[in-house]
């Protein structure tokens, strides 16, 4: 079986540190920049109908913040 091209690019761009997406440079995440993250966060919460995170409320705080409005740019 052979591995795609696209594929390939991602682990390239995954082991020298960068966004496996966009090609940009990571931060906080483990495969994805911090916009990507953020962009991919914001639409599963449309897709599955769930809120951000609040303070004192369930679940762990985002380690990025989530952005007022959309994706955030950096
Ligand atoms: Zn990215």
């Amino acid at each position: 079986m052979t591995t795609s091209r696209q594929y390939r690019w991602q682990q390239k761009k995954i082991a020298e540190g960068r966004c496996a997406r966009c090609g940009a440079k990571r931060k906080h995440y483990t495969i994805l920049c911090d916009s990507c993250q953020i962009s991919n966060r914001v639409r599963y919460q449309q897709r599955v109908g769930t809120q951000p995170w609040h303070k004192g409320k369930r679940g762990r705080p985002p380690k990025i913040p989530q952005p007022i409005r959309g994706r955030a740019r950096s």
